[in-house]
């Protein structure tokens, strides 16, 4: 089953539970910012007279894990995108390639990774909600499979046609994402992308790489650099740490800062 938030703009009264609520579950320092950082990674935002959440859309076939040279990012059976900051070497071409500029890294860090929701994927292994979908007071996020949550945002317009935009945002742009939205507000307006392709750019990513000349014989020599770079990493983030004292270093495989 693939898992999926729904996030009604319509019904979300901009509480901020929900950014809260991800903070405490992913152990994130410091307050809710007003735009996504590597240390927030959902944020509500008024506009239009309704608010709109911003967090990775967990697309159906991710872009930032095709691009990605050490398969730090990939997507779970269930769904989420996850993220492994022992294998990410910072090169940043997942934020390049993020057709919702998702990625976020970590300026302020000698040795920076990414930062980015990674849809509670511990509480979704374990069959639990995603902490923002149940923190939320208002059913404006909830969670379930994507297929029910399709299902619940058609019904939601069927029921209110003159209150929502007739559009599932998600259930195709960049060939589908795990996390769909409904508006009763134009989604351009409410700064999302309205001109996404319905294919995945993560097809057109590899398509584009494999034409390019000689990219076969580089990539050997590439491999080789993000061996020695992240052979390097662990023996900086080793001396840091024994450096710091024993709770200051990323050792988990969620992006998770220290
Ligand atoms: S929204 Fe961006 S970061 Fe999230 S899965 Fe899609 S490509 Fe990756
Ligand atoms: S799904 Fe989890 S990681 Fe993503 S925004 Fe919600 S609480 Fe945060
Ligand atoms: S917890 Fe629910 S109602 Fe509150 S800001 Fe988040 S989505 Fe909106």
């Amino acid at each position: 089953m693939t898992v999926g938030i729904l996030f009604d703009m319509t019904k979300c009264i901009g509480c901020g539970a929900c950014a809260d609520a991800c903070k405490e579950q992913n152990k994130l320092p410091g307050p809710v910012e007003e735009v996504t950082t590597a240390y927030t990674w959902t944020t509500v935002e008024a506009r239009e007279g309704q608010y709109v959440r911003h967090l990775c859309m967990h697309c159906l076939v991710p872009t930032c894990a095709s691009v990605c040279p050490v398969a730090a990012l990939h997507k779970t059976p269930e769904g989420p995108v996850v993220y492994d900051a022992d294998k990410c070497m910072g090169c940043r071409y997942c934020m390049m390639a993020c057709p919702f500029d998702v990625p976020k890294y970590q300026w302020d860090r000698a040795i920076p990774i990414i930062g980015k929701c990674i849809m509670c994927t511990s509480r979704v292994k374990q069959g639990e909600a995603t902490a923002c979908a149940t923190a939320c007071p208002a059913e404006a996020t909830v969670f379930g499979s994507r297929a029910d949550m399709l299902k619940e945002a058609k019904e939601r317009i069927r029921k209110e046609p003159d209150k929502y935009i007739d559009h599932v945002y998600g259930l195709k742009e960049a060939g589908g994402t795990g996390v769909l939205m409904i508006s009763g507000v134009p989604f351009e307006k409410m700064g999302l992308k309205a001109k996404l392709t319905d294919e995945p750019p993560a097809m057109r990513t590899w398509q584009v790489l494999s034409n390019i000349p000689d990219f076969v014989a580089v990539w050997g020599v590439f491999l080789y650099g993000v061996h020695w770079i992240t052979a390097r990493r662990d023996t900086v983030a080793h001396h840091e740490a024994a450096r710091k004292g024993p709770d200051t270093i990323d050792t988990t495989h969620t992006g998770r800062p220290s």
